[in-house]
C-alpha cells in the first residue's frame, strides 16, 4: 500500500510517498520512497514572519511540480498512489486548503480515498522514519513554532496531554527573541548559532513554572526579560557584540533548561523509560545534548527524527497517514470534503 502525503499547513510545501510493505494490519514499518520539499522562508523573510495570503499562493504554485518531483524520485506514476493523506490542520486555513484541495482533486481523478492527518501527529511520529525508531509507549516532547506540549503516547492515536504552554511556544520564544536581536526569521537556528559564541550564565533570565510538579510551560515572561536586558545594553560599547552573544546564549539556556526539566518530570511521573522529541526546536543541539546526558543517567532512551525531518515536510504526513491506516485507527474516505481544521487539539485525534 502506497500513501502519498501532502503538507501545506504553514510555510513549507511538502510531498512524499511512503510504502507499507505488508499493507494494512501488517507489522513492517513504513518506508519512505521519495519526497520533495519547498520552504517559503526566503519569501517571508522580508516581512519578519509568515504572511498567510502569500503562503497560500505559493503553495498553489509549488504543489504540482513537487508532486512530479516526488513521483519521478520514486520512479512511479500517479497510478501507484493508493491513498492520499493530507494535513487537515492545525495551521493557516488558506494554506491548509491548498493541500486539502490538491488531495481531494487527486483522489477524485484517480478514484482513490483520502485521509486527513493532524500536523502534530506527523511531527510526533516522524522518528519512526529514522534508522533507530522508537517503540510505544513513550513520552513525547513536541516543540515546534506553534506548539509546546508533553504527551504520553501509548500507540498510534492514543495521545494523552500531560502539559502544554499557557502562552508562547518554545519555537516562538526562539523566534521572538531572535527578532529582538535583529537575527531575522525564523530566528531559532540563528539564535542557536550566535549563542555558540556567548556565555550562557552572563544574564540571569527567568525559568517560568519550574517549581512544583506542573507540566505546563510559559515563555512570555522570558521574552519580556530579554527585551529589558537588551534595552540596558549600550550598542556603542566596545563589547556590544559579545553582550549580544551572551544574551543569545542565556536565552537559549533558559528555554532549554525548562524543556529538559519538564521532560524529566514527565518521565518521572509516567514511569516511562522512552522519550521522543519532535518539531523544529528538536533540531537544537543544546537541547539534544542536555536531554541525552540527563536521560542516559536515568536509563532513558531518547529518539529524534532525522535532522531534515524536524521541521515541516511531506514525509511525516505520508507516514502518519500510513501508520493510522496500518493500526486501524483511521479509514481513508471517498467523501472529498474540503474541510480543514485550523484549530485542532491533538489529544482529540
Ligand atoms: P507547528 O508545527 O506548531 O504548526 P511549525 O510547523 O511552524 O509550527 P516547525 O516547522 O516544527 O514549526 O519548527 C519551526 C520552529 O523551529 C521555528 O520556531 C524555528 O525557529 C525552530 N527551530 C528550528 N531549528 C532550530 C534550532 N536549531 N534551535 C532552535 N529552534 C529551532
Ligand atoms: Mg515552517
Ligand atoms: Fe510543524
Amino acid at each position: 500500500l502506497r500513501v502519498l502525503g501532502i503538507e501545506s499547513s504553514c510555510d513549507e510545501t511538502g510531498i512524499a510517498l511512503v510504502e507499507l510493505p505488508e499493507g494494512v494490519g501488517g507489522a513492517a514499518p513504513p518506508r519512505l520512497l521519495a519526497q520533495a520539499l519547498h520552504s517559503q522562508i526566503d519569501m517571508h523573510q522580508a516581512y519578519g514572519g509568515v504572511v498567510p495570503e502569500l503562503a497560500s499562493r505559493d503553495h498553489i504554485r509549488r504543489v504540482v511540480p513537487l508532486l512530479r518531483e516526488t513521483l519521478s524520485g520514486a520512479g512511479l506514476g500517479l497510478d501507484a498512489v493508493d491513498v492520499v493523506a493530507y494535513t487537515q490542520g492545525p495551521g493557516l486555513a488558506g494554506a491548509l486548503l491548498v493541500g486539502t484541495g490538491m488531495a481531494c482533486a487527486l483522489g477524485m481523478a484517480l478514484d482513490r480515498p483520502v485521509l486527513g492527518v493532524h500536523h502534530l501527529e506527523g511531527h510526533l511520529l516522524s522518528p519512526f522514519l529514522s534508522v533507530d525508531p522508537p517503540q510505544f509507549p513513550f513520552v513525547a516532547l513536541l516543540v515546534s513554532g506553534g506548539h509546546t506540549q508533553l504527551m504520553r503516547v501509548d500507540g498510534v492515536g492514543h495521545y494523552t496531554m500531560l502539559g502544554e504552554t499557557i502562552d508562547d511556544a518554545a519555537g516562538e520564544a526562539f523566534d521572538k527573541t531572535a527578532k529582538m536581536l535583529g537575527l531575522g526569521y525564523p530566528g531559532g537556528p540563528a539564535l542557536a548559532k550566535l549563542a555558540e559564541q556567548g556565555d550562557d550564565a552572563a544574564f540571569k533570565l527567568p525559568r517560568p513554572l519550574m517549581r512544583g510538579d506542573l507540566l505546563d510551560f510559559s515563555f512570555a515572561g522570558l521574552k519580556t526579560a530579554v527585551w529589558t536586558q537588551l534595552n540596558k545594553l549600550d550598542p556603542a560599547a566596545e563589547d556590544a557584540a559579545q553582550a549580544r552573544a551572551d544574551l543569545a546564549a542565556s536565552t537559549q539556556a533558559a528555554i532549554v533548561d525548562v524543556l529538559v526539566a519538564k521532560s524529566l518530570l514527565a518521565l518521572k511521573q509516567t514511569g516511562l523509560k522512552r522519550m521522543v522529541v519532535a518539531g523544529g526546536v528538536g533540531a537544537n543541539r543544546r537541547l539534544r545534548a542536555q536531554l541525552d546526558a540527563q536521560c542516559r543517567r536515568r536509563g532513558v532512551r531518547v529518539h529524534y527524527p532525522e535532522l531534515h525531518l524536524c521541521t515541516d515536510n511531506g514525509a511525516m504526513i505520508a507516514l502518519a497517514g500510513a501508520m493510522r491506516l496500518q493500526s486501524g485507527r483511521a479509514q481513508a474516505s471517498r467523501e472529498y470534503a474540503f474541510d480543514v481544521r485550523p484549530r485542532w487539539d491533538l489529544s482529540t485525534v
